[in-house]
């Protein structure tokens, strides 16, 4: 057995853990009045949420130093820059193009199925202040200081102070005598330290799931029942069918084996809902089990977890949608068309942290003139729907991985069909 290998059952484990811990906590919250509150409280805060608090925070810890040595180490070894140039811009056309797709679909299917609210539906809601910008959003890549880009999780920043470091200690490998086996070294630990974090999976998960049902019980969809089901449609629509679709059109690869791959990078978006705390997982099993060579999946992986996010642009779509009929607003042919543009920027800023979407749909929102106060009642229903499209953003992810990765000769088929 390698020192790398992932631990055993993983994703029978985690799955016991999810459902044990909606099972637990959903018996705690229906009798609760048979226990004194207190009781209640202590172990919905010290269980539950601790225990998913702590493990999230596990995995977050790790994502800024395995992101920084996965792409130095990755990129350090490139044989020619020219091949970084070519990775990142069919990545970047990639991500823009499914998303621009997600957001459309989620327009078409809302128009197909009318999704609709009752007028003066709205709930109350504090405008988020500081929305992001598409001018934010880019400046964000440039940041003016090393350490603050760290120190705030800013990921595109990090990204690039990665590729930066990376390009010099290629460039520099002779003088530095071979620096950058020391990177790779480095990087390996993290992996390890990844993999001693997965192995409490199971305990995570059964404590995230658990802390969900103690706040809401299983009433998680609300009275919107009619905007929850068109969304998870559409969701798995996308899931299913647009990346079968380009990996097999792109990429002449089999989507089932890619889905069923996906398996444990699924189950860690949905428990997190957290595409930046889902980067440990996802950039092991796209490199080790999918077979992308660490150079794209470097790159491709934390650039995916913090700008692609179709699952956030396909909610964003029909929440405007549903949003705009609660206010009784008929959109127009051109505002249709700035859904699809606000809904990609939008996506693109929103944090890849739990309900992050819900909150940039303020500025789609605001630049139509609806309601902000919306927002409040789509985030009444967001618990489940955060978990389900947290799950399509890192799948999407994934795939284009695979994608670049076949594109650039740098995928393995051998270990992707194993
Ligand atoms: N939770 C999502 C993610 O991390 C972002 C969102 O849609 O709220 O990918």
């Amino acid at each position: 057995m390698s020192q790398l290998d992932p631990p055993k059952n993983l994703t029978k484990n985690v799955l016991l853990g999810m459902f044990a811990g909606v099972f637990s906590a959903f018996i705690f919250f229906y009798f609760q009045e048979l226990l004194p509150q207190t009781v209640f409280n202590g172990i919905e805060k010290y269980l539950f949420n601790l225990g998913g608090q702590i493990f999230k925070n596990l995995l977050l810890l790790i994502v800024v130093p395995l992101v920084f040595f996965s792409l130095v180490s990755g990129i350090s070894s490139l044989s020619n820059m020219v091949k970084l140039g070519s990775i990142a811009s069919k990545t970047i056309m990639l991500y823009l193009m499914t998303t621009a797709f997600a957001v459309i679909i989620a327009i078409f299917f809302g128009w197909v199925f009318n999704i609709s609210g009752y007028e003066g539906e709205v709930g109350s809601f504090n405008a988020p202040s500081g929305e992001t910008s598409l001018y934010d959003t880019v400046l964000r890549v440039f940041p003016n200081n090393i350490f603050g880009a760290f120190v705030e999780n800013n990921m595109l920043g990090i990204v690039f102070i990665s590729i930066l470091f990376g390009i010099a200690l290629n460039l520099t490998d002779d003088l530095t005598d071979k620096l950058s086996k020391n990177f790779e070294k480095l990087n390996i630990v993290f992996m390890k330290i990844v993999l001693i974090i997965m192995s409490f999976a199971p305990i995570g998960v059964f404590c995230l799931m658990g802390s969900y049902v103690m706040d809401h019980g299983l009433n998680i969809f609300g009275d919107l029942i009619q905007y929850v089901l068109i969304l998870i449609f559409v969701l798995f629509f996308h899931l299913i069918f647009t990346y079968s679709i380009i990996l097999k059109i792109f990429a002449n690869l089999n989507p089932i084996i890619f889905f069923k791959k996906m398996r444990n990078v699924a189950l860690f978006a949905f428990s997190t809902s957290s595409s930046a705390a889902t980067i440990p997982v996802t950039l092991k099993t796209v490199t080790d089990d999918l077979g992308v060579k660490k150079d794209v999946s470097s790159f491709v992986v934390p650039v995916g977890a913090t700008i692609n996010m179709d699952g956030t642009a396909i909610m964003q779509g029909l929440a405007t949608m549903f949003i705009a009929s609660t206010a009784g607003v008929d959109l127009s042919m051109i505002e249709y068309m700035q859904i699809v543009l606000l809904a990609m920027v939008a996506s693109i800023g929103a944090a890849a942290v739990p309900s992050a979407g819900t909150i940039t749909l303020a500025l789609i929102l605001s630049s139509l003139g609806l309601p902000l106060d919306a927002i409040g009642l789509i985030l009444a229903v967001d618990r489940i729907l955060d978990m389900i499209r947290t799950s399509v953003n890192v799948i999407g992810d994934s795939a284009i991985a695979c994608i670049v990765g076949n594109s650039e000769n740098l995928l393995n088929k051998e270990v992707f069909y194993k």
